[in-house]
């Protein structure tokens, strides 16, 4: 049988619920979701006369769930358009409604006896065939419908998102003995096709992967820290970022998630394990329990392990005395040479080799138990050590696995100090390094091996992710500066990868964006432009303009800017298809580069703006043109080009520095248009984008004509300044904003003409430049590019 899915039944519409059944409607998947009658009227209800028999009350929970993600922070939808996609039910009215769904996902309460009872429902109701899933963080899934139908109990797995679905990237999906392996196999695709997730196959024990070996380090660490009587803060400042782990370490992390739902997922863990050890560490100091009697469980309720005060000052709480206290940091000299050193195997080897230091100490006594328990568990949560290094990557954020650090440590050395503190190590790493294999992973020739069943098993990736690293370890690079490298990625297509530091754009890599063009033109049949770091591109190199600008060299800003130009329109003109993968921050010349393309080929995740307005500046390097380009060349068929409108749209736009949430918003706002296309899965853009140049030159691709550009000239350039005066008198933006605003617009309008003219585009780009450098030169814009580089955000001045 093939499966596919076109409609998805949400059961459960509280956090998870509605969640999930956000992402899948970005995703474009019509989704029904339900939720229970509720058994009480409010008294808002009351007062408006309703009954419990009443469609809307009926509808109470389900509806309220919905609109809740219109609040939400981060947004669960990539556009208020997804919310379209969700119709609303309940679990009396509407159970017919679950034959026309092709997945049925249960997120309800976590307790056995209400999924089962619900399981009997859907059982009865659902049209044979149809993939169920149940989103539990950690029940037996077998459990839950040991007495459903065969074919229901065929169709059934555990699928696991993590919160928040839109955002974390892990999906663990949980097969029982009878879930049938082609619809196993097909819901990994689709979780990693159409859903866009990371997906690890875990097995049906408690908690599965990621939320049983993240809860044992959670514990782990709170434990260590009140043995060695280290603060919540100085706990929070070593396990962050220094050891891989995202900014929020451990105290900032459990406050988010809720220090409730931690307990409750860590108490699941205790009443299914049996070794003492094990159950030991799982069993929940009593200072938490306390915080939760008092309420004080997180970021939801106000304190938690922090608490920000009236005067915004943050405080951590004192375990010991569960009193509110300044908040400390450590520092250590194993801690500054940790900081020192660059990449993180050589940090974390700087930090755990200072026996007898504070933090040292610490985070070995806290990392050692992990690698342990974790290789203690291959076999039993999973199958091997790439499932148990993805679901920590993925779902908790860490940089690296337990068996990508203790490569990075070193396995032998690690093992024996274990040993040496008399710890036992599994045996399989034991008799592994007896056989003369040192690590769990290997590379040759850009292919991944990993250690399993005694043997070295290659990684099978998904084809669609690319890996440049792999790339230029197999077929090497064709041209490189300190900014960017040119790769070959097969298949006649070249890809230009920035590296700088944030990916800004500097001379190196204006450079080698033209050289790669004049290669490509050449010598392929198109060229990618992309990169794998933690940005697209957070635009030119501020620090540098500021520079020049600040020792007075208009004469060489003047020409770093025709150089831009001249990249961006080499872009745009290039004889072969140039297809730009933007994803996450894309900013200021980030999307001048993405703007030009033959076609953009988008992250899902990407936050596109010309962002120049907060620097004190407008967009120089072709941004603001082809802003007002792109929006002129989407306008409907038989809609009347108003040029007025679309200048003050583009006009309003940079002046108010918008990024887009997302690519469908992106989209929304003109910087993606009908040519341009958005990929499912952010690891996928460098496939798809590929795919895109060889469709375009395998069409026949021709480079466009130069246009000329139909402005609206004075009359326009007038009703913009007076939109932005009116704004100004209004206190709502500067005496430099409007300074600001009035350079803009003159671009825009392209100068003192009559309306109507067409212009050649090196005249706005003239115009354009122009402004820039008058921009640049002005103190207060100097001000707002320093606080910018300082403190990384802009100043309103
Ligand atoms: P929630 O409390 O926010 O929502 C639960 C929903 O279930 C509510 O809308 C409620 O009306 C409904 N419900 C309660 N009892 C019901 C019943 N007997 N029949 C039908 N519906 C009922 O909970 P949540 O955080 O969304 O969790 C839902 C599921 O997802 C749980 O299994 C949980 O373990 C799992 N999960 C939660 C998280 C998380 O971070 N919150 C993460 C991963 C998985």
């Amino acid at each position: 049988m093939t499966y596919s899915i076109k409609k998805v039944a949400v059961i459960g519409s509280g956090v998870m619920g509605s969640g999930i059944a956000a992402h899948l409607a970005n995703a474009g998947l019509p989704v029904i979701m339900f939720d229970r009658v509720p058994d009480s009227l409010t008294d808002k209800e009351k007062k408006q006369g309703l009954s419990l028999e009443d469609r809307s009350v009926r509808n109470r929970i389900v509806a309220e769930g919905k609109k809740k993600l219109l609040k939400q922070k981060p947004s669960p939808i990539t556009s208020k358009k997804s919310l379209e996609l969700i119709q609303v039910a309940n679990l009396e009215d509407d159970l017919a409604l679950l034959s026309e769904a092709d997945w049925i996902v249960e997120v309800i309460v976590e307790n056995l006896e209400a999924k089962k009872e619900l399981f009997k429902k859907v059982d009865a109701h659902r049209s044979k065939g149809t993939i169920i899933t149940s989103n539990t963080s950690g029940i037996s899934v077998e459990a839950m419908i040991s007495e459903a139908s065969e074919d229901m109990q065929e169709h059934f797995l555990g699928t696991h998102f993590f919160n928040p679905p839109r955002y974390l990237k892990l999906l663990e999906v949980i097969p029982t003995e009878k879930t049938k392996a082609e619809v196993l196999s097909f819901m990994k695709l689709f979780g990693e096709n159409v859903l866009g997730k990371g997906v690890v196959e875990a097995k049906d024990t408690p908690n599965f992967i990621a939320n049983r070996i993240g809860t044992y380090g959670l514990l782990v660490t709170v434990q260590e820290m009140k043995k060695q009587g280290l603060s919540v803060g100085e706990v929070d400042s070593i396990t962050g970022p220094l050891i891989g782990r995202p900014k929020s370490a451990t105290f900032r992390t459990l406050d988010v998630v809720g220090i409730d739902t931690f307990y409750y997922v860590a108490n699941n863990v205790y009443h299914h394990v049996s070794d003492p050890k094990e159950k030991e560490i799982f069993t929940v100091p009593d200072f938490l329990k306390e915080m939760i009697e008092k309420g004080w469980i997180g970021a939801k309720s106000g304190k938690g392990f922090y608490e920000k005060k009236k005067d915004r000052t943050i405080v951590e709480i004192n375990p010991n005395t569960l009193e509110y206290q300044e908040r400390k940091k450590l520092k250590t000299n194993a801690v500054e040479a940790a900081k020192q050193e660059k990449g993180l195997s050589r940090k974390m080897k700087a930090l755990i080799n200072q026996k007898g230091d504070k933090a040292s100490d610490f985070i070995w006594s806290i990392i050692k138990p992990v690698l342990v328990y974790s290789a203690d568990l291959v076999g039993e949560i999973a199958d091997d050590v790439v499932s148990i290094d993805d679901a920590m990557k993925w779902g908790f954020g860490w940089e690296l696995g337990p068996f990508e650090i203790w490569d990075a440590i070193g396995v032998s050395a690690a093992v024996e100090r274990i040993q040496d503190e008399g710890t036992p190590v599994p045996s399989w790493v034991l008799d592994m390094l007896e056989e003369g294999n040192e690590t769990f992973y290997k590379q040759e020739k850009g292919e991944i091996y990993f250690f399993h069943n005694d043997t070295y098993k290659q990684k099978i990736v998904n084809k669609k992710e690319i890996s440049l690293a792999a790339v230029k370890e197999q077929k090497g690079v064709i041209k490189k500066n300190t900014g960017a490298s040119l790769i070959d990625m097969g298949d006649d297509v070249a890809l230009l990868e920035f590296h700088s530091k944030s990916n800004a754009i500097g001379l190196d890599i204006i450079q080698m964006v033209n050289e790669s063009i004049e290669e490509v033109n050449k010598n392929y049949k198109g060229l990618v432009i992309g990169n794998q770091g933690k940005n697209f591109c957070v635009g030119a190199n501020l620090a540098m303009m500021l520079m020049e600008a600040q020792d007075d060299n208009i004469f060489e800003l003047d020409l770093v800017i025709r150089q831009f130009q001249n990249m961006t329109m080499n872009i745009k003109y290039a004889d072969k298809p140039v297809v730009v993968a933007p994803f996450n921050m894309t900013l200021g010349g980030g999307a001048e580069v993405s703007l030009p393309a033959a076609a953009i080929q988008a992250s899902p995740e990407t936050y596109m703006g010309l962002v120049e307005f907060g620097v004190g500046l407008i967009p120089g390097g072709g941004g603001t043109k082809e802003l007002y380009l792109k929006e002129l060349r989407n306008l409907p068929e038989g809609v009347d080009l108003d040029l007025t409108k679309v200048a003050n749209d583009v006009f309003e736009k940079v002046a108010t520095a918008k990024v887009s949430t997302s690519a469908r918003e992106a989209m929304e706002n003109g910087y993606l248009n009908k040519n341009d296309r958005i990929s499912r899965n952010p690891d996928h853009i460098l496939y798809d984008a590929k795919k895109r140049v060889l469709s375009l030159a395998n069409e026949g691709y021709e480079k466009p004509a130069r246009e000329k550009i139909p402005v609206v000239g004075e009359a326009g350039y007038a009703a913009m300044v007076m939109g932005a005066k009116s704004l100004h008198y209004g206190g709502y933006a500067s005496e430099h904003d409007l300074k600001i605003a009035e350079r803009l617009a003159y671009v825009l309008s392209g100068g003192r003409i009559k309306e109507g003219t067409e212009i050649d585009e090196q005249v706005m780009l003239d115009l354009e430049r122009e402004a820039f450098l008058n921009l640049i030169a002005e103190p207060l814009t100097q001000q707002r590019m320093q606080h910018m580089l300082v403190k990384g955000k802009p100043l309103r001045n």
